[in-house]
């Protein structure tokens, strides 16, 4: 099968013909129909993420946003069959672990994460583990573009905004971070009836966070850029998101929030912060302000985005702004260098 392979760090991409992987007793074969390429793969192929004790063995297959065809399952797969059109959270879960069992299996880790722990999407074949716990249908009319454009975006915005943060249609939410992750947190939130205020560096991206239905974009280079979303939200946002993952953006983030209000921070930290972020705590106490931490989604939390985008209340589509052969796909890590990518970059073609 043909495979855009990571070799080495920062390096190019190979494009490479590998065996055909086989699906072991509890594991089903994919062939990949879309993938897309995501700014967690740009932190592997930086290698930015040892310090978290991610640091993948090469040569390696990213891709981690995928959809596509089940190919073949094995003996004890009972759920899925051949033909089967489906999507796979990025991590990997067991099926059978108290997390899983407690709709958590955003959090079993069991199998780790697909594109980073094993191979992926970039690839024209993708082997999934436990099957039956990790493979979500596709309903109807979601393609596979739109499926591999869920995500880990959309996914991740959803679970944190409805199933974390619980999200209540009124509430004003400050998105922090308007490229792939902030704008799906934006769609979502006004899909749910919230209004939703946009603040990033790019006059590009606030413009594209307008039009998908942010209330307000706030340039975060101005002077009272806080001021500035306390003064649009009435008095502070009732959520802010950090969907960047810096001490720049997490900050004022907090500092953009009511009273009593709540933050949920999904993006990860780099190599700068390493993890740590200084957090006010002594202010959040007074305030009662929440931290709220939110990995991924849970297989059992796609029924109600799914619901969305089949309704067309989400389209994930509208973010793709390039469909491209594998080939390609070095090229777009390197324009996330330099932050030159806007919207979703999908891998369409082997
Ligand atoms: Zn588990
Ligand atoms: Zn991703």
């Amino acid at each position: 099968m043909k495979a855009a392979v990571m070799t080495e760090f920062c390096q190019p991409l190979k494009i490479m013909d590998l065996p055909d992987p086989s699906p072991g007793p509890d594991s089903a074969l994919i062939r990949v129909e879309a993938c897309g390429i995501c700014r967690s793969d740009w932190h592997l192929w930086q290698g930015d993420w040892a310090w978290m004790g991610i640091q993948p063995a090469l040569p390696l297959v990213m891709g981690h946003e995928l959809a596509g065809v089940v190919e073949s399952v094995g003996a004890d797969v009972h759920t899925f069959r051949p033909g089967d059109r489906i999507t796979v959270p990025f991590h990997m879960a067991c099926g059978r672990c108290e997390y899983c069992q407690t709709g958590r299996s955003n959090i079993c880790l069991a199998h780790g994460a697909i594109g980073t722990h094993f191979n992926g999407g970039y690839g024209r074949l993708a082997v999934i583990p436990a099957a039956d716990a990790n493979l979500v249908r596709l309903p109807n009319g979601i393609d596979a573009v739109t499926a591999a454009a869920l995500g880990c975006r959309y996914m991740t915005s959803y679970h944190a905004l409805v199933d974390r943060a619980k999200l209540q249609p009124g509430e004003w939410v400050a998105v922090f971070g308007a490229g792939g992750v902030g704008l799906s947190a934006i769609q979502i939130a006004v899909s749910l009836g919230a209004q939703a205020v946009a603040v990033d560096i790019s006059a590009a991206k606030l413009t594209l966070a307008k039009a998908e239905g942010a209330a307000a974009a706030v340039d975060a280079r101005e002077q009272g850029a806080v001021e500035r979303v306390r003064e649009i939200t009435g008095g502070g946002a009732d959520l802010s998101v950090d969907a960047v993952g810096a001490s720049d953006t997490a900050l004022p983030a907090l500092q953009s929030i009511r009273k009593g209000g709540r933050h949920v921070q999904i993006g990860l930290t780099g190599a700068k912060e390493r993890g740590v972020l200084p957090l006010p705590v002594d202010v959040m106490l007074v305030q009662e302000i929440s931290f709220i931490p939110s990995l991924g989604c849970p297989t059992t939390s796609y029924r109600g985005l799914l619901a969305l985008v089949s309704s067309g209340k989400l389209n994930p589509k509208r973010l793709v702004t390039r469909c491209l052969p594998v080939e390609q796909a070095s090229q777009v890590l390197d324009s996330m260098t330099t932050y030159g990518t806007v919207g979703f970059n999908v891998i369409s073609e082997w």
